[in-house]
């Protein structure tokens, strides 16, 4: 290994972070400073930890594939999920995809990052420090201030700093309180409240398949999305709107059964006395969208995954873009042999687009009226049918396109700008 040359800190140990530390180093000539504010990842228990499902398709998966070894590691903690089952009081309706997701709970992604990133380089070129919050830049002097969990505070320097410290980010708000960035922060109307449940019950006789997520609506504004994991159960999350928070009222864990039972049996059988009690005193975590006019601060310093551009989950490409960005600066840094000076700007003039028409995809693809979730479900199976027998009159459904496809972002937006206007409007109405 050559002798590396310019210090990049790296404030986030989240996806988009760790997969940037991995192609930096593969580059030989950068050492890395990964600080991160939560505890280490390796020693915290699952309830310390942000547990959620992340489907992760081409765009995602390409970005993964270009390091070594990197995507097996994160297939053997994931599950490959061929499809979606719905599930309602009644009935189940089987939804089968042609292009298999690879499904895997955040903080396995994470830890798998980790892991795959301290067995391959040493830490003479690599520190990662947990419990270490950024607090404030001084650009001038190229240097970040951070705190510890103890309330210690000290600085490091850089050559370059890249905030990857998510939806919330703290080296976005002082680019926005100090050099001039212009950024949008709304609050989605959904919240939500993470989930465990079993995937089988062998008392009651259900098993639900392994290879399928399995979601349900509850009514109008609440739903379940859960995926299948490898040790045999389901992570998911309890969606809802943040105003009218069903499980708000409860006080025991028997009213949250009752809840299931009433809503979706199915469900109930699968969750027991523990995780009722847990899901009971679980946070409610809300959920907030990014919309920046760049990304990057002179020639030093880059805000990239949702730090620059976090947008609602209800497509699922929170992740999937973050790991794209990791990839077009690898490009970049090709391009411009390594002149950050290029590759920043660049990085926004390309990104930046691509970013708002992502934010647009996600806010208005999954309509929220009745009439028009029924025409919804209507594209998704009618529509992806016509479409195969039909191509030259019928285009696959926008989430066909987002999932499946290798188009941009901009070009998904423009090829469904006839359905995203529509549910644009019957939301404004
Ligand atoms: C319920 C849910 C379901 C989702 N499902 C999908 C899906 O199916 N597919 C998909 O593609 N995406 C999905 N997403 C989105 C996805 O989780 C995010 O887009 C992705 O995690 C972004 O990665 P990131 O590294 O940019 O940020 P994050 O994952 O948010 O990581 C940021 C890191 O920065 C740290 N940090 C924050 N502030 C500071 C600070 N001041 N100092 C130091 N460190 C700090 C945090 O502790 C965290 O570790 C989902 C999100 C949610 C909430």
């Amino acid at each position: 290994m050559t002798n590396p040359s310019q210090k990049i800190v790296i404030i986030g140990a989240g996806p988009a972070g760790l997969l940037l530390a991995h192609y930096l180093l593969c580059r030989q000539q950068y050492h890395i400073e990964i600080y991160d504010r939560r505890p280490d990842p390796r020693q915290a228990s699952l309830n310390e930890q942000r547990s959620f499902p992340i489907s992760l398709q081409k765009r995602g998966r390409k970005a993964l594939q270009a390091i070594p070894g990197l995507e097996d590691a994160i297939a053997q903690q994931a599950i490959v999920c061929q499809g979606t089952v719905i599930h309602s009081k009644t009935k189940a309706r089987d939804i089968p995809r042609d292009n298999p997701t690879l499904t895997i709970d955040r903080s396995r992604l994470v830890l798998t990052l980790i892991n795959q990133l301290t067995n391959t380089y040493p830490d003479t070129v690599l520190k990662l420090k947990f419990d270490c919050a950024c607090q404030h830049i001084n650009a001038a002097n190229q240097t970040v201030s951070l705190q510890t969990a103890t309330g210690q505070t000290f600085s490091t320097s850089y050559d370059r700093l890249i905030g990857a410290d998510g939806a919330r980010s703290q080296v976005r708000t002082e680019l926005v309180a100090h050099h001039g960035l212009t950024c949008n922060q709304t609050y989605v109307p959904d919240a939500y409240k993470s989930i465990f449940l079993a995937r089988t019950n062998a008392d009651q006789n259900i098993e639900l398949a392994p290879d399928r997520i399995h979601t349900s609506n509850i009514g109008r504004n609440n739903r379940i999305v859960l995926a299948p994991q490898p040790n045999g159960q389901l992570h998911g999350a309890f969606i809802f709107n943040a105003e009218n928070n069903p499980l708000e009222e409860f006080t025991t864990k028997e009213e949250i059964l009752t809840y299931f039972e009433e809503k979706l049996p199915v469900f109930r059988q699968l969750m027991n006395d523990t995780e009722a009690d847990e899901l009971l005193h679980r946070p409610v975590a809300r959920l907030v969208t990014v919309k920046c006019d760049r990304f990057h601060q002179g020639d030093h310093i880059l805000l990239i995954g949702d730090a620059a551009h976090a947008v609602s989950p209800s497509i699922g490409q929170g992740c999937n873009s973050s790991l794209e960005d990791i990839q077009l600066i690898n490009q970049l840094l090709d391009q411009f042999q390594d002149d950050w000076s290029q590759v920043l700007p660049q990085f926004s003039q390309q990104r930046v687009p691509e970013a708002h028409a992502l934010k647009d995809l996600s806010d208005y693809s999954f309509p929220r009226s009745t009439p028009l979730i029924i025409e919804f479900f209507l594209r998704l199976t009618l529509g992806r049918k016509l479409h195969q027998w039909f191509p030259q009159w019928f285009q696959p459904f926008v989430f066909d396109l987002v999932l499946d496809s290798d188009l941009s972002y901009a070009e998904v937006l423009n090829l469904s700008q006839g359905w995203i206007n529509k549910v644009k409007r019957s939301m404004a109405s």
